[in-house]
C-alpha cells in the first residue's frame, strides 16, 4: 500500500488497473475537477459509473481524499502523449483540484487548497524520485484535448516550494510573432524545442493548428499571462529559459 501519511480520508476508487512497462510513477499530473462541489468529484471519480478515477483529490479546506493507491494506474490522463510516450496513466500520479474549472466560476486556487497540494505533492515527489520537469497538467499531456488545471493554477508558488520546474517568464512585449500559417526554420525551431522538453508535438516547420494547440498548452502552464496559442517573443524566451533550466 502505497499512500500519502499527511492527513487524509479514503474513498476507495472502483476503476483502476496495473501499471504497464514501469517500475513505478515518475510523473505528477495536476487537474482541476471541473465541477462545482467536492463531493461531486469524488462520486464521478471513484463510483465506476464513468471510466475514470484519480489518485488523490484536493478539496477548497485543503482536504486531501485518497482514492486509488500509488502502486496501482488510475484513469485520469486519457488519451495523452509525453516524452513520445502515450500511457501517462501507468507513468503518473495524478491529483484532482476541486475548481468548477473555465467558464463563469472559474477562480483563483485558494491558500489552504494550494498549501495542501504542496505538502501532498512534496510527499509523492519525494518517495518515488519524479524529477521537477516531470510534475505536469493535464494541459501538457493531452494538449487540445484539455486545458486544467489552467492559467489560475498557481505553478510559480508550487516551484518556490521544491515543486514542479519554473523559468521567470519573460515579460508580454510587442515583437514578431510566429502564428499559424506561418512556416520555415524559426517554426522548426520553436517545434523542436517544445518536443524537447516533451510535448507531442511534430516538427514540420509549418505552424499549422497543432502547433498553436500546443503554443497554447505550453502558455497555460508557463507563460500564463496570454494564452492565444501565438508564439511571440515572450513565449519563445520563457520556452528557452526553462530549457535551460531544464538541462542545467
Ligand atoms: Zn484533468
Amino acid at each position: 500500500m502505497s499512500v500519502t501519511s499527511l492527513p487524509h480520508v479514503v474513498v476507495p476508487a472502483l476503476n483502476f488497473s496495473d501499471r504497464v512497462g514501469v517500475a513505478g510513477p515518475d510523473i505528477l499530473l495536476m487537474h482541476y475537477t471541473g465541477v462545482p462541489t467536492p463531493e461531486f468529484a469524488v462520486e464521478i471519480l471513484t463510483s465506476g459509473a464513468r471510466e475514470v478515477s484519480c489518485h488523490y483529490l484536493v478539496r477548497q479546506d485543503g482536504g486531501i481524499v485518497h482514492m486509488v493507491d500509488e502502486d496501482k494506474r488510475a484513469w485520469h490522463a486519457g488519451k495523452s502523449s509525453w516524452e513520445g510516450e502515450g500511457d501517462v496513466n501507468s507513468r503518473s500520479v495524478g491529483i484532482e483540484i476541486c475548481n468548477p474549472g473555465h467558464g463563469d466560476d472559474y477562480h483563483d486556487f485558494p491558500d489552504a487548497q494550494i498549501e495542501a497540494v504542496i505538502a501532498l505533492s512534496n510527499d509523492i515527489v519525494a518517495r518515488h524520485g519524479i524529477q521537477p520537469r516531470h510534475v505536469l497538467a493535464h494541459s501538457d499531456v493531452a494538449p487540445g484535448r484539455k486545458i486544467d488545471p489552467g492559467e489560475k493554477f498557481p505553478w510559480a508558488r508550487l516551484a518556490s516550494r521544491g515543486v514542479g520546474l519554473w523559468a521567470t517568464p519573460a515579460a508580454v512585449a510587442d515583437g514578431p510573432v510566429l502564428d499559424k500559417g506561418a512556416s520555415g526554420t524559426q517554426v522548426a525551431q520553436l517545434q523542436q524545442n517544445l518536443a524537447a522538453y516533451g510535448y507531442g508535438i511534430d516538427v514540420t516547420g509549418d505552424y499549422d493548428t497543432a502547433t498553436a494547440t500546443v503554443v497554447q498548452a505550453f502558455q497555460l502552464h508557463f507563460r500564463p499571462q496570454l494564452c492565444d496559442g501565438r508564439a511571440d517573443v515572450s513565449t519563445v524566451a520563457t520556452l528557452e529559459a526553462l530549457l535551460a533550466a531544464h538541462s542545467a
